[in-house]
């Protein structure tokens, strides 16, 4: 079977919460000296979803009407087999790919947009505020807003604003009012473009923006499009999809594989799996891949450290850059954070799951082989997961071992052309690492 469909009444009715069964409690939030952050939280997110980022349910509800749009916007997403790239690499393991790409907005994101905008017009909210790096979660939540009837505010990292002007176009058809960030709208980042008046600007500096005007209005929450445990949980809906679909063909996978920006397709796709190898129950590979240009997971420090550049948000124990870190302007934007999920970072601390990185000019190789092979072209960001799955598949060449190989494809590339265009006339290196 190279296509295994599920019917739409085969969304999950529950969401899967990890908190429950991580090998040890996840470190809280903390405020940083004199300051109240955490007090700050009640004031810029839904009560529906804090209550959701500290619950301990092993299982959470999705409401009905939640559950509905992820019908309407196409869920479940089919899981295909990439037997094009197996052939093409001439290997006895079995690639699988989940196709989060055919969402309408081209990503996994609109899971946790749909969730976050719901409770927040349950809360009487006007308008959302985001930040949005390559532009996949601005997209996504400016379309969740526009299915609630909300307004959205969108600060737009600037190196990503030159690089994908059409992301932009997307976001304003769904209504969607896009900053390119540092901008000239709030103090901070008036603040950063004193100092330099060409800052390429950073997710952190973005998050800064958004949540200062979040902070200053009561009409107006802000949203986060990874990272927090209640992302991380909305989008359990992949990987609770996966679990029937692997079931439809009597497999299970042997290793999974997904890119890290803050860790949110990672964790849905994984965490209903991770839940067995907690349990002892499963011999599982789990794989994170980053830029090269990044190293969040692999070369970063496991401490606390803000979610943003300037200190709004609480200190977060999680793998992390520096909350200063300016990463090089490569083009997979979604993969530019500072920062780490803490339930990813926890996981990775305690050996349950395996970092990697690669270089841009590796994963865009691999993407273009996977475009060749397999007819999708992938995000930047799921290029970084097809290079660890194109080596996984080569070992087993090696060791004739048919392992199931599952990689969770992020995203589609269609409107990140410049990079590939980039790569074809041999000019990638000069964006980059
Ligand atoms: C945002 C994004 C990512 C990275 O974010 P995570 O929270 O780590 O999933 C990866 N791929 C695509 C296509 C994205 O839009």
């Amino acid at each position: 079977m190279y296509k295994i469909e599920l019917s739409s009444d085969d969304v999950p009715k529950k969401w899967y919460n990890i908190n429950s069964d991580l090998p040890s409690e996840i470190p809280m939030p903390q405020n940083s000296e004199g300051k109240q952050q955490i007090e700050n939280l009640s004031k810029v997110f839904s009560k529906g979803v804090l209550e959701q980022e500290f619950s301990q349910e092993r299982y959470i509800a999705i409401p009905k009407p939640v559950r509905e749009i992820y019908q309407r916007m196409g869920r479940p997403s089919p899981l295909f087999r990439a037997k094009g790239l197996e052939e093409k690499l001439n290997t006895p393991a079995k690639i699988y790919y989940k196709r989060e790409d055919l969402s309408p907005t081209g990503s996994h994101k609109l899971n946790s947009a749909i969730a976050q905008a719901y409770y927040a017009k349950k809360d009487g909210i006007e308008r959302l505020t985001t930040e949005t790096g390559a532009g996949q979660w601005g997209t996504a939540l400016s379309l969740a807003c526009s299915l609630m009837d909300m307004d959205c505010t969108i600060y737009m990292v600037k190196v990503s604003y030159d690089q994908k002007p059409f992301r932009k176009v997307i976001m304003e058809v769904y209504d969607g009012k896009v900053h390119a960030s540092p901008s000239e709208n709030t103090e901070y980042g008036k603040k950063v473009l004193s100092e330099n008046p060409n800052h390429p600007g950073s997710l952190g500096i973005a998050i800064s923006e958004a949540m200062e005007e979040a902070i200053e209005y009561d009409n107006v929450y802000y949203s986060l499009g990874s990272v927090l445990n209640h992302v991380m949980m909305h989008q359990t809906v992949i990987g609770l999809e996966l679990k029937k679909q692997f079931e439809m063909i009597e497999k299970e996978p042997d290793v999974m594989i997904a890119c890290v920006g803050g860790g949110s397709n990672f964790s849905g796709a994984m965490f209903p799996f991770m839940k067995d190898k907690l349990k002892g129950n499963s011999d599982c590979q789990f794989i994170t891949v980053e830029p090269s240009s990044c190293p969040t997971l692999t070369k970063g420090n496991y401490e606390y450290d803000f979610g943003d550049a300037n200190g709004f948000t609480p200190m977060l124990k999680m793998f992390t850059l520096g909350h200063d870190f300016i990463a090089p302007s490569v083009h997979a934007g979604g993969l530019r954070y500072h920062g780490m999920s803490p339930q990813v970072s926890l996981l990775s601390k305690e050996g349950y799951i395996e970092p990697r990185s690669a270089s841009q000019e590796e994963v865009f190789k691999c993407g273009v082989l996977f475009a060749k092979s397999e007819g999708v072209l992938p995000a930047p960001e799921t290029t970084h997961a097809i290079k660890a799955a194109i080596d996984e598949a080569l070992k087993c060449k090696e060791t004739g071992e048919e392992k199931t190989i599952m990689m969770n494809f992020s995203g589609h590339g269609l409107l990140d052309l410049k990079g590939y265009e980039n790569f074809i006339s041999g000019d990638l290196l000069s964006t980059g690492d």
